[in-house]
């Protein structure tokens, strides 16, 4: 083990208050696509970011006939937690999950087994619809079983607005008792944990510095360079299904070089 990573995971032993910030990174290594990332369908084709901007998708029955179709096939309905959201399940039974902030739509660290009152979702969740005009929710699948039914574009049966998946979609405004909550988590951390994400989104990308600043360690494990490794305690590399792991499980090692 190298010692960056066995100092962190020292750090993580003694911590009573992680904080992890997860993002796409962890759910690529399920099978879901980083739609933003270098490879990602927006990065490459920039029109398909248009499915998921909340005014094209209010204006274009089109635009909403091409999101269900989406939904319907989307990768996530297939997907099963790996590793990486295996190891966040451990330090939750270890008794040192404070919260975890993530801003992954696809459930996974739920399905893991994660508690759901443990669980932020800044960004929402694919698996409810809500209506656009009088915020009735209600589960994905039985909306996915009317699009599959024939339905393009299925409207509210309470009021005959237009259904959304319960994410934040682009120009929508983020849930602030949401975004609140993932910062305060932030400041009560003694250690916060980010974890494949690119920390290049605003506010929740604010919960590091805001961490810092409360005096938490900082360890970021993500595949490429973020805006805020200069400020982290520890940056680690490598598929997140491996290093975390490693990182979150087990007693602090005896045999950890001090060097
Ligand atoms: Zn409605």
């Amino acid at each position: 083990m190298d010692n960056r990573l066995a100092t962190a995971r020292e750090w993580v032993a003694q911590s009573r208050r992680v904080v992890a910030l997860t993002g796409a990174g962890i759910s690529t290594e399920s099978g879901i696509p980083d739609f933003r990332g270098p490879q990602g369908l927006w990065t490459k084709n920039p029109k398909a970011e248009k499915l998921s901007d909340i005014r094209y998708y209010m204006a274009d029955p089109e635009v909403r006939r091409l999101a269900w179709q989406q939904r319907v096939a989307h990768p996530a309905w297939q997907a099963r937690p790996n590793p990486g959201h295996l190891a966040l399940v451990s330090l939750e039974k270890s008794g040192r999950l404070h919260a975890l902030v993530t801003q992954n739509i696809d459930g996974l660290h739920q399905a893991a087994g994660n508690s759901p009152d443990k669980v932020v979702e800044v960004h929402g969740t694919m698996h409810e619809v809500v209506c656009m005009s009088c915020d009735w929710r209600g589960p994905m699948q039985a909306t996915l079983d009317r699009v599959r039914a024939g339905e393009e574009d299925p409207a509210c049966k309470s009021c005959g607005g237009i259904l959304k998946s319960a994410t934040i979609s682009f120009g929508q405004a983020l849930i602030p008792e949401v975004i609140d909550r993932a910062l305060k988590a932030a400041q009560e951390a003694d250690l916060l944990l980010a974890i494949g994400t690119s920390l290049n989104v605003y506010p929740v990308a604010g919960a590091v510095p805001l961490a810092k600043s409360a005096g938490a360690k900082v360890v970021i494990l993500n595949a490429q360079p973020t805006p805020m490794d200069e400020m982290a305690d520890a940056v680690l590399r490598g598929a997140i299904g491996e290093v975390l792991p490693r990182l979150v499980k087990g007693k602090p090692a005896r045999d950890i070089s001090r060097a």
